[in-house]
Protein backbone atom coordinates (compact mmCIF):
# COMPACT_ATOMS: atom_id res chain seq x y z
CA UNK A 1 0.00 0.00 0.00
CA UNK A 2 1.22 3.18 -0.67
CA UNK A 3 1.99 5.90 1.78
CA UNK A 4 -0.68 8.12 0.89
CA UNK A 5 -3.17 5.50 0.93
CA UNK A 6 -2.03 4.38 4.52
CA UNK A 7 -2.43 7.66 5.83
CA UNK A 8 -5.69 8.06 4.07
CA UNK A 9 -6.80 4.47 5.36
CA UNK A 10 -5.41 5.48 8.72
CA UNK A 11 -7.72 8.77 9.15
CA UNK A 12 -10.89 7.21 7.91
CA UNK A 13 -10.26 4.26 10.83
CA UNK A 14 -9.92 7.38 13.33
CA UNK A 15 -12.90 9.39 11.78
CA UNK A 16 -15.17 6.09 12.14
CA UNK A 17 -13.42 5.74 15.73
CA UNK A 18 -14.37 8.53 16.98
CA UNK A 19 -17.94 8.45 15.20
CA UNK A 20 -18.53 5.25 17.21
CA UNK A 21 -17.47 5.94 20.45
CA UNK A 22 -19.01 9.60 20.00
CA UNK A 23 -22.24 7.40 19.99
CA UNK A 24 -21.62 5.14 22.53
CA UNK A 25 -20.11 7.47 24.54
CA UNK A 26 -22.50 10.28 24.96
CA UNK A 27 -22.03 12.30 28.20
CA UNK A 28 -24.07 11.69 31.36
CA UNK A 29 -24.32 13.32 34.65
CA UNK A 30 -26.64 11.96 38.02
CA UNK A 31 -27.87 14.34 40.33
CA UNK A 32 -28.81 14.18 43.90
CA UNK A 33 -31.71 17.06 44.43
CA UNK A 34 -33.53 17.76 47.06
CA UNK A 35 -34.74 21.01 45.34
CA UNK A 36 -38.43 20.70 44.72
CA UNK A 37 -38.54 19.28 41.17
CA UNK A 38 -40.43 21.57 38.69
CA UNK A 39 -37.71 24.17 39.92
CA UNK A 40 -35.43 22.19 38.77
CA UNK A 41 -36.38 20.55 35.45
CA UNK A 42 -36.63 23.76 33.21
CA UNK A 43 -33.04 24.76 33.69
CA UNK A 44 -31.60 21.08 33.21
CA UNK A 45 -34.00 20.88 30.02
CA UNK A 46 -32.08 23.77 28.68
CA UNK A 47 -28.83 22.39 29.62
CA UNK A 48 -29.07 19.25 28.02
CA UNK A 49 -30.03 20.80 24.66
CA UNK A 50 -27.67 23.05 24.25
CA UNK A 51 -24.76 19.92 25.15
CA UNK A 52 -25.94 17.09 24.75
CA UNK A 53 -25.27 15.67 27.94
CA UNK A 54 -27.98 12.98 29.84
CA UNK A 55 -28.74 13.94 33.14
CA UNK A 56 -30.59 12.11 35.61
CA UNK A 57 -31.84 13.41 38.78
CA UNK A 58 -32.78 11.94 41.78
CA UNK A 59 -35.30 13.66 44.01
CA UNK A 60 -35.53 13.25 47.90
CA UNK A 61 -35.54 15.59 51.53
CA UNK A 62 -32.44 16.46 52.48
CA UNK A 63 -31.81 14.22 55.12
CA UNK A 64 -32.43 10.82 53.02
CA UNK A 65 -29.81 11.84 50.18
CA UNK A 66 -27.31 12.85 52.59
CA UNK A 67 -27.84 9.59 53.97
CA UNK A 68 -27.74 7.70 51.01
CA UNK A 69 -24.75 9.18 49.60
CA UNK A 70 -22.55 7.96 52.93
CA UNK A 71 -23.99 4.89 52.79
CA UNK A 72 -23.17 4.34 48.66
CA UNK A 73 -19.69 5.80 49.53
CA UNK A 74 -17.62 5.36 46.19
CA UNK A 75 -20.14 3.12 44.84
CA UNK A 76 -22.35 5.95 44.57
CA UNK A 77 -23.71 7.12 40.69
CA UNK A 78 -24.12 11.09 42.18
CA UNK A 79 -21.91 13.74 39.89
CA UNK A 80 -24.12 16.29 42.15
CA UNK A 81 -25.45 17.05 44.93
CA UNK A 82 -28.28 20.29 44.60
CA UNK A 83 -29.87 21.63 48.28
CA UNK A 84 -31.03 24.16 49.96
CA UNK A 85 -29.66 26.11 52.60
CA UNK A 86 -25.96 26.37 53.53
CA UNK A 87 -26.98 24.41 56.96
CA UNK A 88 -27.63 21.34 54.68
CA UNK A 89 -24.63 22.01 52.28
CA UNK A 90 -22.75 22.65 55.33
CA UNK A 91 -23.38 19.14 56.59
CA UNK A 92 -22.79 17.32 53.57
CA UNK A 93 -19.14 18.95 53.52
CA UNK A 94 -18.66 17.86 57.02
CA UNK A 95 -19.87 14.05 56.00
CA UNK A 96 -17.04 14.04 53.13
CA UNK A 97 -19.76 13.69 50.73
CA UNK A 98 -18.69 16.75 48.23
CA UNK A 99 -15.37 17.59 47.09
CA UNK A 100 -12.92 21.00 46.45
CA UNK A 101 -13.15 22.42 43.14
CA UNK A 102 -11.10 24.77 41.81
CA UNK A 103 -12.18 27.20 39.57
CA UNK A 104 -11.99 30.50 38.36
CA UNK A 105 -14.93 30.67 37.06
CA UNK A 106 -16.86 30.12 40.15
CA UNK A 107 -14.80 32.16 42.16
CA UNK A 108 -15.45 35.19 40.10
CA UNK A 109 -19.21 34.46 39.70
CA UNK A 110 -19.82 33.88 42.99
CA UNK A 111 -19.50 36.32 46.16
CA UNK A 112 -17.08 34.66 48.64
CA UNK A 113 -20.16 35.22 51.52
CA UNK A 114 -22.32 32.46 49.16
CA UNK A 115 -19.80 30.00 49.16
CA UNK A 116 -17.93 27.45 51.21
CA UNK A 117 -14.04 28.50 51.39
CA UNK A 118 -12.94 25.09 51.29
CA UNK A 119 -14.82 25.37 47.66
CA UNK A 120 -17.08 22.41 48.49
CA UNK A 121 -20.15 24.44 47.81
CA UNK A 122 -21.61 27.22 46.37
CA UNK A 123 -24.57 28.98 46.18
CA UNK A 124 -26.94 29.57 42.97
CA UNK A 125 -29.74 31.20 44.23
CA UNK A 126 -30.20 33.61 47.59
CA UNK A 127 -33.59 33.99 49.32
CA UNK A 128 -33.89 36.80 52.29
CA UNK A 129 -35.43 35.36 55.70
CA UNK A 130 -37.01 38.55 55.83
CA UNK A 131 -39.96 40.03 57.80
CA UNK A 132 -43.96 40.33 56.63
CA UNK A 133 -46.42 42.56 58.29
CA UNK A 134 -50.43 43.09 57.99
CA UNK A 135 -51.22 46.24 56.00
CA UNK A 136 -54.14 46.99 57.70
CA UNK A 137 -52.25 46.77 60.81
CA UNK A 138 -48.47 48.38 60.45
CA UNK A 139 -46.07 49.97 58.12
CA UNK A 140 -42.66 49.01 56.56
CA UNK A 141 -41.30 51.55 58.93
CA UNK A 142 -42.88 49.92 62.04
CA UNK A 143 -40.78 46.94 61.65
CA UNK A 144 -37.02 48.06 62.44
CA UNK A 145 -35.52 44.47 63.64
CA UNK A 146 -35.14 41.14 64.36
CA UNK A 147 -33.56 41.77 67.31
CA UNK A 148 -36.61 44.38 68.41
CA UNK A 149 -39.24 41.40 67.56
CA UNK A 150 -37.81 40.61 71.09
CA UNK A 151 -39.31 43.75 72.91
CA UNK A 152 -42.59 43.78 74.85
CA UNK A 153 -44.20 45.71 72.69
CA UNK A 154 -44.96 42.93 70.14
CA UNK A 155 -45.99 40.33 72.68
CA UNK A 156 -49.05 38.97 71.40
CA UNK A 157 -48.71 40.16 67.68
CA UNK A 158 -45.66 37.97 66.19
CA UNK A 159 -45.85 34.23 64.52
CA UNK A 160 -43.15 32.25 63.61
CA UNK A 161 -42.55 29.07 61.90
CA UNK A 162 -41.38 26.00 63.78
CA UNK A 163 -37.67 25.45 65.17
CA UNK A 164 -37.84 22.27 63.93
CA UNK A 165 -36.94 23.60 60.21
CA UNK A 166 -33.47 24.30 59.12
CA UNK A 167 -34.11 28.02 57.76
CA UNK A 168 -35.01 29.08 61.66
CA UNK A 169 -32.03 27.11 62.91
CA UNK A 170 -29.45 29.00 60.48
CA UNK A 171 -31.48 32.09 60.68
CA UNK A 172 -30.49 31.64 64.87
CA UNK A 173 -27.10 30.68 63.93
CA UNK A 174 -26.57 33.70 61.83
CA UNK A 175 -27.88 35.83 64.94
CA UNK A 176 -25.35 33.81 67.13
CA UNK A 177 -22.78 34.63 64.51
CA UNK A 178 -23.47 38.43 64.67
CA UNK A 179 -24.19 38.98 68.71
CA UNK A 180 -23.01 35.88 70.75
CA UNK A 181 -24.91 33.01 72.18
CA UNK A 182 -26.32 35.24 75.06
CA UNK A 183 -27.95 37.84 73.27
CA UNK A 184 -29.06 35.55 70.88
CA UNK A 185 -30.57 33.40 73.72
CA UNK A 186 -32.35 36.75 74.72
CA UNK A 187 -33.56 37.91 71.47
CA UNK A 188 -34.88 34.44 70.61
CA UNK A 189 -36.54 34.26 74.36
CA UNK A 190 -38.34 37.33 73.60
CA UNK A 191 -39.59 36.43 70.18
CA UNK A 192 -41.02 33.19 71.93
CA UNK A 193 -42.95 35.28 74.87
CA UNK A 194 -44.42 37.62 71.94
CA UNK A 195 -45.95 34.59 69.80
CA UNK A 196 -49.33 35.20 68.88
CA UNK A 197 -50.08 31.83 68.05
CA UNK A 198 -47.95 28.25 68.20
CA UNK A 199 -45.08 28.04 65.31
CA UNK A 200 -46.15 27.13 62.17
CA UNK A 201 -45.24 24.30 60.06
CA UNK A 202 -44.46 25.50 57.24
CA UNK A 203 -44.15 29.86 55.56
CA UNK A 204 -46.84 30.10 53.41
CA UNK A 205 -49.38 28.66 56.38
CA UNK A 206 -47.61 31.80 58.32
CA UNK A 207 -48.27 34.69 55.45
CA UNK A 208 -51.55 33.76 55.49
CA UNK A 209 -52.13 34.19 59.13
CA UNK A 210 -50.38 37.47 59.03
CA UNK A 211 -52.85 38.77 55.98
CA UNK A 212 -55.74 37.07 58.18
CA UNK A 213 -54.82 39.18 61.22
CA UNK A 214 -54.31 36.44 63.14
CA UNK A 215 -50.38 38.21 63.72
CA UNK A 216 -49.26 41.10 62.78
CA UNK A 217 -45.25 40.13 61.84
CA UNK A 218 -43.34 37.23 61.32
CA UNK A 219 -40.71 36.04 59.46
CA UNK A 220 -40.67 34.37 56.21
CA UNK A 221 -38.27 33.18 53.11
CA UNK A 222 -39.20 36.03 50.13
CA UNK A 223 -40.55 33.18 47.68
CA UNK A 224 -43.03 32.03 49.67
CA UNK A 225 -44.38 35.40 49.53
CA UNK A 226 -44.03 35.82 46.13
CA UNK A 227 -45.91 32.94 45.54
CA UNK A 228 -48.81 33.42 48.37
CA UNK A 229 -49.03 37.32 46.34
CA UNK A 230 -49.18 35.88 42.75
CA UNK A 231 -52.08 33.44 44.10
CA UNK A 232 -53.58 36.26 46.76
CA UNK A 233 -52.84 39.54 45.18
CA UNK A 234 -54.93 41.40 47.82
CA UNK A 235 -54.08 39.36 50.61
CA UNK A 236 -53.36 42.34 53.34
CA UNK A 237 -49.19 41.62 53.81
CA UNK A 238 -46.54 43.20 52.71
CA UNK A 239 -42.59 42.68 52.78
CA UNK A 240 -40.04 44.72 54.90
CA UNK A 241 -36.61 45.00 55.17
CA UNK A 242 -34.94 45.15 59.17
CA UNK A 243 -32.15 45.98 60.16
CA UNK A 244 -30.88 48.07 57.36
CA UNK A 245 -29.16 50.70 59.33
CA UNK A 246 -27.23 48.04 60.96
CA UNK A 247 -26.37 44.37 59.67
CA UNK A 248 -28.66 44.14 56.95
CA UNK A 249 -31.08 41.19 56.07
CA UNK A 250 -30.78 37.69 56.69
CA UNK A 251 -29.59 36.05 53.68
CA UNK A 252 -29.51 32.06 52.16
CA UNK A 253 -28.77 30.02 49.54
CA UNK A 254 -29.72 27.00 47.70
CA UNK A 255 -26.62 25.84 45.91
CA UNK A 256 -24.75 22.65 44.60
CA UNK A 257 -21.65 20.65 45.14
CA UNK A 258 -19.95 18.33 43.35
CA UNK A 259 -19.77 14.47 45.11
CA UNK A 260 -16.61 13.11 46.68
CA UNK A 261 -16.75 10.08 44.36
CA UNK A 262 -18.48 11.47 41.19
CA UNK A 263 -18.13 9.07 37.91
CA UNK A 264 -17.99 12.55 35.92
CA UNK A 265 -16.63 15.41 38.41
CA UNK A 266 -14.99 17.33 34.95
CA UNK A 267 -18.97 17.35 33.77
CA UNK A 268 -20.52 18.32 36.97
CA UNK A 269 -18.12 20.98 37.31
CA UNK A 270 -18.72 22.57 33.98
CA UNK A 271 -22.56 22.08 34.76
CA UNK A 272 -21.89 24.03 38.20
CA UNK A 273 -20.18 26.84 36.05
CA UNK A 274 -22.78 26.86 33.55
CA UNK A 275 -25.59 27.19 36.10
CA UNK A 276 -23.69 29.96 37.73
CA UNK A 277 -23.21 31.65 34.11
CA UNK A 278 -25.32 34.57 33.49
CA UNK A 279 -27.75 32.59 31.55
CA UNK A 280 -28.06 29.75 34.12
CA UNK A 281 -28.38 32.04 36.75
CA UNK A 282 -31.74 33.33 35.46
CA UNK A 283 -33.05 29.92 34.53
CA UNK A 284 -31.78 28.56 38.32
CA UNK A 285 -33.14 31.79 40.12
CA UNK A 286 -36.09 32.92 38.82
CA UNK A 287 -38.27 29.58 38.57
CA UNK A 288 -38.31 30.06 42.25
CA UNK A 289 -38.54 33.93 42.80
CA UNK A 290 -35.17 33.53 44.47
CA UNK A 291 -32.26 36.37 43.88
CA UNK A 292 -29.49 35.71 41.91
CA UNK A 293 -26.49 34.49 43.87
CA UNK A 294 -24.32 35.95 40.87
CA UNK A 295 -24.27 39.71 41.19
CA UNK A 296 -24.03 40.37 37.67
CA UNK A 297 -27.36 39.00 37.00
CA UNK A 298 -30.07 41.36 37.72
CA UNK A 299 -33.45 39.33 39.53
CA UNK A 300 -36.55 38.75 38.28
CA UNK A 301 -39.04 41.70 37.19
CA UNK A 302 -41.58 39.95 40.02
CA UNK A 303 -38.43 39.64 42.56
CA UNK A 304 -37.21 43.48 41.71
CA UNK A 305 -40.83 45.23 42.54
CA UNK A 306 -40.11 44.21 46.33
CA UNK A 307 -37.73 46.76 46.59
CA UNK A 308 -33.58 47.05 47.12
CA UNK A 309 -32.09 46.10 50.32
CA UNK A 310 -29.04 45.62 52.06
CA UNK A 311 -28.04 42.37 52.77
CA UNK A 312 -25.84 40.55 55.74
CA UNK A 313 -22.72 39.95 54.53
CA UNK A 314 -21.94 37.01 57.07
CA UNK A 315 -20.41 34.20 55.18
CA UNK A 316 -23.21 31.63 54.66
CA UNK A 317 -21.34 29.04 56.25
CA UNK A 318 -21.90 29.95 59.64
CA UNK A 319 -25.45 28.51 59.50
CA UNK A 320 -23.98 25.20 59.21
CA UNK A 321 -21.12 25.75 61.92
CA UNK A 322 -23.15 27.10 64.28
CA UNK A 323 -26.67 25.09 63.81
CA UNK A 324 -26.23 22.90 66.86
CA UNK A 325 -25.70 25.47 69.25
CA UNK A 326 -29.00 26.97 67.76
CA UNK A 327 -30.91 23.96 67.64
CA UNK A 328 -29.92 24.04 71.37
CA UNK A 329 -30.48 27.42 72.34
CA UNK A 330 -34.16 27.15 70.44
CA UNK A 331 -34.76 23.93 73.10
CA UNK A 332 -33.42 26.00 75.82
CA UNK A 333 -36.12 29.13 75.22
CA UNK A 334 -39.21 27.05 74.50
CA UNK A 335 -39.33 27.82 70.61
CA UNK A 336 -40.74 24.79 69.63
FE1 LIG B 1 -38.49 26.52 51.02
Amino acid sequence: MSRIANVFRQSLLAASFCLSTGLAYAETLTIYSARTEELLKPILDVYQKETGVTIRVVNNREAVLLDQLKAEGRRTTADMLITVDAGNLWLAAEAGVLRPIRSAALQKAIPANLRDPGNQWFGLGIRARTVFFNTDKLNASDVVSYEDLADPRWKGRLCLRTSKKVYNQSLVAMLIAEHGEAKTEAIVRGWVNNLATPPFSDDTRLLEAIAAGQCEVGIANTYYFGRYKAAQPNAKVDIAWPNQKADGVHINISGAGVTKHAKNPAGAQRLLEWMASEKGQSLFADVNMEYPANPAVKPAESVSAWGTYKASSLNVIQAGKLQRRATQLMDRVGYR
